[in-house]
């Protein structure tokens, strides 16, 4: 998968830059420590032009979690809204997955940054788990501990966590993981929310075990919309394996059913489950096909 070409435009500190020429800073905490945060966000082809979905509220989660490792935010998240649309006009894309990242700056302590940058990268992708029913395992890797690190934000070090996960999935024939935490309740896989039907039942972690996941919010409003009822609760192996269904969502990954949890394949068709309900009335919403207002 390539990035960027030679024409590639980042937004790079207030600069629109060549993606080639942009450089890494080699004495950077984010380089040698993962120490920085970045956000995922999705720009759809809509009839009314190109429109990221919840610009706002990713850029202010992207705020939240560079405060909570205490590393200077300097910028107006309005104003990187719109530098966001501009960096998309100006490398021609009408839909796109929209990185930025906050990057501390040198320092080779172990102490709070001082100093930090900020970039938006933009590419073409399509949903990040492919469209097809999914695979996926009960994970011998944990979710890292809440006491040790805060988990509900976006931190770039984290990443090792998902990456070990998901790559441990993949080695075993896959698609993606599921992560317990230190309680072995299942709680979100490497980079999405989980959710699972059980007797017309949608059920999910609680927002404190999980990911803060903006894509798992609205979930949970459009069950609320279309009278579902939603419980978050803690949720066991066992309760995953006996679920009726289950599946998947995030910025990325969009929604996606899943088929199989270990050796547990769900016997429910798909498209009659609430959860393919769940996923076309996402997809009318990104889209801007239904009255936005009225779900969110
Ligand atoms: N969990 C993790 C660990 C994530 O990094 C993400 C974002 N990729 C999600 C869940 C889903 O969050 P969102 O719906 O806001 O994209």
């Amino acid at each position: 998968m390539q990035y960027y070409n030679n024409n590639t435009l980042i937004y790079l500190d207030g600069d629109f830059v060549k993606a080639s020429q942009a450089g890494v800073d080699f004495y950077g905490q984010a380089l040698h420590y993962g120490y920085g945060a970045f956000e995922g966000l999705r720009a759809y082809n809509t009839h009314n032009g190109t429109r990221i979905f919840k610009a706002e509220q990713h850029f202010e989660r992207l705020q939240q979690s560079c405060e909570a490792i205490n590393i200077p935010y300097k910028w107006n998240n309005r104003e990187l809204v719109e530098k966001t649309y501009e960096l998309l006009a100006l490398n021609n894309l009408r839909e796109a997955y929209v990185r930025p990242l906050v990057l501390s700056g040198s320092n080779m302590h172990l102490t709070s940054a001082t100093d930090s940058k900020i970039l938006i990268a933009a590419w073409e992708w399509g949903p990040y788990l492919g469209q097809n029913l999914l695979k996926v395992c009960v994970s011998n890797i944990q979710r890292p501990n809440p006491k040790a690190f805060p988990v509900n934000s976006k931190i770039s070090g984290q990443y090792i966590n998902s990456i070990l996960a998901s790559s441990e999935a993949i080695k075993k024939g896959f698609d993606e993981a599921l992560l317990l935490d230190q309680n072995g309740f299942v709680v979100q896989a490497s980079s999405e929310n989980l959710f699972i039907e059980k007797d017309f039942k949608i059920y999910t972690a609680p927002q404190q075990d999980a990911f803060p996941g903006i894509t798992r919010q609205t979930v949970i409003n459009i069950c609320r919309n279309l009278n579902f009822e939603i419980i978050e609760k803690p949720l066991t192996v066992e309760e995953v394996y006996a679920a009726d269904s289950a599946f998947l969502c995030g910025t990325a990954a969009e929604i996606i059913g899943i088929r199989q949890v270990d050796h547990i394949e769900y016997k429910e068709d798909w498209e009659h489950t609430i959860g393919a309900s769940i996923q076309r009335r996402y997809k009318n919403l990104v889209l801007e096909n239904e009255n936005y207002e009225v779900i969110i």
